[in-house]
């Protein structure tokens, strides 16, 4: 790998136009800074204070998150619609799950996934049925936590808009049901892949069809 793991970049407050450096993270290694974790699941990563106004705001870039030992890289990539990347490096490549996000918020719920030991495609087939369930066709669900004791998954819903609207509670039963069907979609090695919603419902109406 030839990217640098942080790069001080000349940043512009949006509320009082000063500019300022601040250092941003084109590569996270959790193996090298496992700290670093919490500033992802925090956003903090991506969250400016302005040394003049106080303010705070977001800055988001392109941003490689890598764990070696659980084998997995994430890729966030905010501005891109593609829905997989291929992966030069040989080192990266052979990493059991390489996924594409978009949002930092999506790059969250992967990362809370993995750590689970969950796995996404059958995550997007649960949500695919609840919002199913729900009659909530446009409205979106990320995977929040897993309640041990109670032997349920809890889901972020959000509207069209992106707005949060509330929590959903499911039960683990719908998961373990599903995991069967979700291994049975093949993925592309060697790309960083977007397993979302959308992946989802094409994989159910290609096997469908
Ligand atoms: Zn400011």
């Amino acid at each position: 790998m030839n990217k640098p793991n942080t790069q001080d970049a000349p940043i512009r407050c949006p509320y009082c136009s000063t500019e300022q450096q601040h250092t941003l993270y084109p590569v996270v290694d959790l193996v090298e800074k496992p700290a670093l974790k919490l500033g992802l699941l925090t956003d903090s990563l991506f969250s400016v204070r302005c040394t003049e106004c106080n303010n705070r705001f977001e800055v988001m870039h392109e941003m490689l998150v890598l764990d070696k030992n659980a084998s997995f890289a994430i890729l966030l990539a905010p501005e891109s619609k593609l829905t997989e990347i291929k992966e030069p490096s040989e080192e990266i490549k052979n990493l059991e799950t390489l996924r594409l996000v978009n949002t930092s918020d999506e790059l969250k719920e992967k990362i809370l996934l993995l750590d689970a030991g969950l796995d996404d495609r059958t995550i997007e087939l649960c949500k695919m049925y609840l919002l199913m369930k729900m009659k909530r066709p446009d409205h979106s669900l990320l995977y929040a936590d897993y309640q041990v004791g109670e032997n349920q998954m809890l889901f972020t819903l959000f509207n069209e808009k992106g707005e949060m609207e509330e929590t959903i509670q499911c039960t683990d039963g719908l998961y373990i049901k599903l995991v069967k069907t979700a291994q049975e979609f093949t993925l592309k090695k060697g790309y960083f892949l977007r397993i979302d919603q959308t992946w989802a419902f094409n994989e159910i109406k290609n096997s469908a069809g």
